[in-house]
């Protein structure tokens, strides 16, 4: 069974720290009239002129309901792209330590570990984009921190089996985090429901696909009260703006126009993938769970710069591992796929 102990993967820096003490930290307006003289705000109202809620208990306190946990599981980043930094600076310690990632994937965890100047050992899915959990183990050391597994994987679009998550879970004595950026367009189930059986997994979600707010960057972080508290401690203060929270909780209360937007999307991929199946150049196109479909074409620069002419701008992956020749396609608006589908036509001419 999992040897995994929190206390010995928290960096002794963030160990020592005392986390910032904000005036709003101590204390929230209920609405009731208190006169607020704390935080050296400017007093005349311009619906922003307060510091926002720092711990957003608004918000959280409708996707612990949503998602059946706790407040106290939930941490929320400027973009996921923040909650993951949080983890490389709560975990990792600099030179010293390293993360595993699994390429093809997401290349912002490639990004924050050189940042963070961690050292990140790639172990590359199988063909059929899955991952080798022999081989992971087999780099794994007492310095390995966290693991990225990203469910349904950017830019492959398929789900990771639940049985290799398992293992891995199981196995590892680090953090595993699961990126579910795209999980709301797949059939598989969050692994937030599994947070109670794992206490080194972490799960997290954005607010910049199914929910259509990549504009106010809102990541959110499910894992462990224990894991939240250290997040909680070095993230800064204010990192989630007023009009961020109020535009998502707009969006979180109404999840009826959500769920009819990722329909809509989920039947525009079906009628775009029965259309690439129709164009002489794309040769094979990989099962998706996601909001796009990767397909490997002829020649995929080639490809590209036809549809960039047509004024339709997708996203190359041909220098990906595994990726060669590929393209990724996002699905659009009915009427955008509909040019896509006219313009890929339109070059699919001998
Ligand atoms: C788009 C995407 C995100 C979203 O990041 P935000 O910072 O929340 O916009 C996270 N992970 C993956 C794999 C993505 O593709």
């Amino acid at each position: 069974m999992n040897k995994f102990n929190l206390q010995n993967i928290i960096r002794e820096n963030v160990k020592a720290m005392k986390a910032y003490s904000s005036a709003r930290d101590e204390y929230v307006s209920d609405g009731s009239k208190m006169i607020f003289l704390d935080a050296n705000e400017n007093p005349f109202e311009t619906g922003v002129n307060r510091y926002p809620d720092p711990l957003q208990r608004g918000l959280k306190a409708v996707l612990a309901a949503q998602k059946n946990v706790s407040e106290d599981q939930i941490l929320l980043g400027n973009g996921s792209d923040e909650v993951l930094d949080l983890l490389f600076r709560g975990f990792c310690d600099p030179k010293t330590d390293n993360i595993i990632t699994l390429p093809p994937t997401y290349g912002m965890y490639t990004v924050l570990a050189n940042l963070n100047e961690i050292e990140e050992r790639k172990v590359e899915l199988n063909l059929d984009f899955q991952p080798d959990v022999d081989a992971i183990l087999k780099v794994v050391d007492e310095h390995s921190k966290l693991l990225f597994i990203c469910s349904p994987n950017n830019p492959t679009g398929n789900t990771i089996a639940s049985e290799k998550i398992k293992t891995l879970l199981e196995k590892f004595n680090g953090l595993v985090v699961i990126d579910e950026a795209y999980i709301d367009f797949s059939n598989q189930e969050s692994w937030i429901s599994e947070l109670s059986n794992y206490t080194n997994l972490i799960v997290t979600q954005t607010l910049s696909k199914a929910y259509g707010l990549a504009g106010i960057r809102l990541g959110l972080c499910y894992a462990s009260a224990e894991i939240i508290s250290v997040l909680n401690k070095i993230k800064p203060p204010y990192n989630v703006n007023e009009l961020t929270q109020k535009r998502a909780l707009e969006r979180i209360s109404d999840l009826d126009a959500v769920s009819s937007e990722v329909n809509s999307v989920l039947n525009e991929r079906a009628k775009l993938i029965e259309a690439l199946k129709t164009i002489c150049f794309v040769e094979t196109i990989f099962p998706t769970e996601a909001n796009f479909v990767l397909a490997r074409v002829d020649d995929a620069t080639k490809r590209y710069n036809e549809l960039l002419e047509k004024g339709i701008v997708i996203r190359n992956r041909t220098t990906q591992p595994l990726c060669e020749n590929t393209l990724r396609f996002t699905v659009g608006t009915a009427s955008e796929n509909e040019e896509l589908i006219k313009a890929l036509l339109s070059i699919s001419k001998p």
